[in-house]
């Protein structure tokens, strides 16, 4: 642009409106810094005018040089402005780029990629999967889920349970004792029975009142020395219904119920008389081999059947020891081995693999 001193004011405004365009067009602060020195650096037309302004009578002088002062303000007030905007981009950017994304999946979560020592996703233990499956059927079938402590009094353990200190059936359990003896024994429970006794305890003294339809699972443990079948810290579910006119029939019933729920349609249940203290009459309950599917095979010994528990119309004598009238109320109970139906769905050959922690071993479910 050449300088004409007879029309300074135009000239004025179309560097203003050429201006406005450069800057709004810088896209980084690079291309602003370059635009700048453009328009405001020594060969820029603004200093070309600003430095003939000494050739000029003193009165011209003076009104050009604040005009040309204006101009070199609204440049630098267009600049300033669009630096913040470009500023407030930038911090933008970077704030979305050190997001994270929670949604991501990871996509290693085989056995394979976890033995190479990738970063994997954890998830829930084998036998807390299948806890959570089997209160899900329980609940969806009416009961409720309760838990109880895992140390327990003898009283809780045994002898509320039909169980007394002489009783021949406390030879069943290999018991680990905290505390042997006066006043009273100590110990790890060794089935999850003594929760009946805190339900039925807490209902007849009505803070939750009877009936009872309920499920509990946890922790046991017994003196087992490990083998393929046998582990000394296992967990069971264990069921308690209290009602009046429950039977025998409504017991076959529920076992029926609940293996076609959990094992699938083709998967059956029977009942075979048993004994245990606490029930009465008692027996054990064989489901369908999840193998063979009944037909017969080496795991189920050709019988086409798997014994998965125990089960019984709850002993009067239980319910003497907790206060509920058994001549009003009747009841059942039921309980089997959580590992042991995590095994049998899954076919794990030995169950001391639960407790191992390999993570080959625990990737695969
Ligand atoms: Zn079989």
């Amino acid at each position: 642009m050449t300088f004409d001193i007879s029309n300074i004011e135009q000239q004025s405004q179309s560097l203003i409106q050429e201006a406005e365009g450069l800057i709004s067009q810088a896209n980084s602060m690079d291309e602003l810094k370059q635009t700048k020195q453009d328009l405001m650096g020594d060969k820029s037309p603004l200093s070309q005018m600003h430095r003939k302004i000494g050739t000029l009578e003193p009165e011209q002088r003076k009104q050009i040089g604040r005009l040309l002062n204006e101009v070199k303000e609204r440049i630098d007030g267009l600049v300033s402005k669009r630096r913040e905007e470009l500023e407030a981009q930038e911090s933008l950017g970077q704030r979305q780029e050190s997001q994270m994304d929670l949604t991501e999946v990871l996509l290693f979560s085989t056995s394979a990629t976890a033995a190479l020592g990738y970063l994997t996703r954890g998830h829930m233990h084998l036998v807390t999967q299948t806890q959570i499956e089997l209160e899900d059927t329980f609940v969806g079938m009416g009961f409720f889920v309760a838990e109880g402590p895992e140390v327990e009094t003898d009283w809780y353990n045994f002898e509320a349970l039909n169980m007394p200190p002489d009783h021949p059936a406390r030879g069943m359990w290999d018991t680990f004792y905290l505390n042997l003896g006066a006043p009273e024994s100590i110990l790890l429970r060794t089935h999850t029975s003594p929760v009946q006794i805190h339900l039925m305890e807490s209902a007849v003294q009505g803070e939750d009142g009877l009936p009872i339809y309920a499920v509990m699972p946890g922790r046991c443990y017994r003196r087992d020395t490990p083998d393929a079948r046998h582990i000394p810290v296992f967990h069971q579910i264990e069921g308690l219904v209290v009602d009046k006119g429950i039977t025998f029939a409504d017991l076959a019933g529920t076992i029926e119920a609940f293996t076609t729920a959990y094992f699938g349609s083709s998967i059956h249940s029977r009942l075979r008389p048993s004994y245990f203290p606490f029930t009465e009459p008692s027996a054990e309950f064989e489901i369908t081999c999840t193998i063979c599917e009944g037909v017969g095979c080496r795991t189920c010994s050709n019988t086409g059947w798997i014994e998965l528990g125990g089960c019984g119309m709850v002993n009067p004598r239980v319910f003497d020891a907790v206060g509920i009238d058994s001549l009003v109320w009747s009841g059942f109970a039921f309980g089997f081995g959580i590992d042991r139906c995590a095994q049998m769905r899954y076919q794990i050959a030995d169950m001391r693999q639960m407790l191992e922690n390999d993570v080959r071993f625990l990737y695969q479910f």
